[in-house]
């Protein structure tokens, strides 16, 4: 227990949608560890994945445990999980549906009475009843500093603010620490997009002020520019707490985060156990996304003639291609059956793999979670952004920590018959830059390596992530203490 006096108790409240759900619940291990009571506000359809990622955190003693909330749109038939739906409209329609969840989550919020609320930067709404009930609300981003400055920039708050010029030209983004430009064509742009998710965004974007504070998967020694830039130029409160994956200290912690059954995971760690020290490409791109089977088939056909041994983990082309039928004729004869390739379709244990010696190199669309995972895991990566704060994130990795070979991927899309097709050839000589002896990417191995080691150290006793979250649960107690005297 950090503090004397009454125990803290905290909601922590995930957008139910595994980039979401996976740091938070690990966040809130994190300060039941430290002595908080944490209560994880999950529907029912989700609550399993969140329990048996939080059974072991439970059994050791902290006060860890899930509250329901009831899902809406069940008569509906929609999915209770981002994840379960493929369809990107529909996606949309799930994120600015949220505010259907309030009733329910207010009579949580008044029936127990926490001593905050630390929620989903997609429930802009929890804000005004946090207010009601007179407790902070702390937003939760699965996203860095870095992304939260560019944001901050490029999204409008309101919807008749100008943005930048429409053109394919490169612009500058002005009033940050560094130099970095993007075209048009790779940033989020609100006058191409649903009229309700623009809204949602500038919601986003307008309550910030009304938040008590930020909580924020990173840690200072990653962005300390950004880190300052948000808290003393946008004028924010905020508190590093990661990277929160490496409060998984036991392998099987690692192993049971997402809450599913990952079947090939013995067989995984195995092939992975055969191959040489750091040659093994991991590829996988996220939780969420699938391609058409024009991009699968150059992605096949680029593994296989780089003769890098890899991991490939894929969701597949969707209703449109199902199963297999996208791979190239002979390929897993050829690949996969000669122990050269593994493919995992569906999901993959990301932080065994990531942390296996074999591993060298990591293509991914940059994810936060994904990206800060192969930092933990002192990897460079390949970077192939889609869409969200994924092309903010390769800026990140590439032109700041220089850590990361860029695919140059041009298009922000959440649709992937828009996204332009990387060819084979293209990823076959981006893959060599990122595995290669050049001493480029000797370079950004080196970098890898020291960050990796900075992560950790910030998440010991003492370090930077470490003492953030005793400051927030010192302050969170002083103002409870002051609270019940009033
Ligand atoms: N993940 C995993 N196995 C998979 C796919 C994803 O464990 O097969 C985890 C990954 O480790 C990360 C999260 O799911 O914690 C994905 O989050 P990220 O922000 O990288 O991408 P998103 O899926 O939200 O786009």
């Amino acid at each position: 227990m950090e503090s004397k006096g009454e125990q803290l108790h905290i909601f922590f409240f995930p957008l139910m949608a595994p980039g979401h759900m996976i740091p938070i619940v690990d966040a809130a291990k994190m300060f039941a560890a430290r002595g908080v009571r944490a209560s994880i506000i999950t529907t029912a359809a989700n609550a399993p994945a969140v329990e048996s990622s939080i059974c072991r955190s439970a059994k050791s003693g902290a006060n860890v445990g899930t509250l329901l909330i009831e899902w809406p749109f069940s008569a509906a038939g929609q999915p209770e999980n981002f994840s379960w739906i493929a369809s990107p409209d529909m996606r949309l329609d799930f994120l600015v549906g949220t505010p259907a969840l309030r009733p329910s989550f207010e009579r949580l919020v008044k029936n127990h009475r926490p001593s905050a609320i630390v929620t989903d930067m997609f429930y802009p709404w929890t804000v005004e009843v946090a207010e009601e009930v007179g407790i902070p609300r702390l937003v939760f981003h699965a996203t860095s500093f870095f992304s939260l400055c560019l944001e901050d920039i490029l999204v409008p708050s309101t919807a008749s603010q100008e943005n930048h010029a429409d053109s394919d030209d490169r612009f500058v983004i002005p009033g940050i620490p560094h130099r970095i430009d993007f075209s048009q064509s790779q940033v989020f742009d609100p006058k191409k997009m649903r009229p309700d998710f623009a809204d949602l965004l500038m919601k986003m974007k307008v309550t910030q002020g009304r938040n008590y504070g930020a909580m924020v998967n990173s840690f200072y020694e990653l962005e300390p520019d950004y880190v300052e830039h948000y808290r003393q130029v946008i004028g924010r409160k905020a508190w590093h707490i990661g990277p929160v994956s490496l409060c998984n200290k036991d392998p099987a912690d690692s192993a049971i985060r997402g809450g599913k059954t990952t079947v090939d995971q013995a067989r995984c760690l195995m092939w992975l156990d055969s191959k040489e020290e750091k040659s093994v490409l991991y590829v996988c791109f996220g939780s969420l996304y699938q391609f058409t089977k024009t991009q699968l088939r150059e992605i096949a056909g680029a593994l296989e003639s780089t003769g890098y041994p890899f991991i490939w983990v894929t969701q597949g082309g969707g209703e449109d291609n199902p199963s297999g039928q996208w791979l190239p004729e002979g390929f897993e004869e050829r690949v996969v059956e000669s122990g050269g390739g593994m493919i995992i379709r569906g999901w993959a244990p990301q932080v065994l793999i990531l942390n296996h010696v074999a591993v060298g190199g990591f293509m991914t669309h940059c994810g936060w979670n994904s990206s800060l995972e192969s930092i933990a895991a002192g990897l460079p990566v390949l970077t192939w952004p889609l869409e969200a704060d994924q092309f903010y994130n390769e800026r990140l990795l590439v032109d700041v920590l220089k850590i990361g070979a860029g695919m140059g991927v041009k298009v922000w899309s959440i649709r992937k018959e828009h996204r332009s097709a990387v060819k084979a050839e293209e990823i076959v000589a981006a893959v060599g830059r990122l595995m290669g002896a050049s001493p480029d990417a000797e370079e950004m191995r080196g970098r890898a390596r020291e960050l990796k080691a900075a992560a950790r150290r910030a998440m010991e006793e003492g370090g930077s992530s470490h003492a953030d979250v005793g400051r927030l649960i010192q302050e969170l107690s002083d103002k409870q203490a002051v609270g019940s005297r009033v």
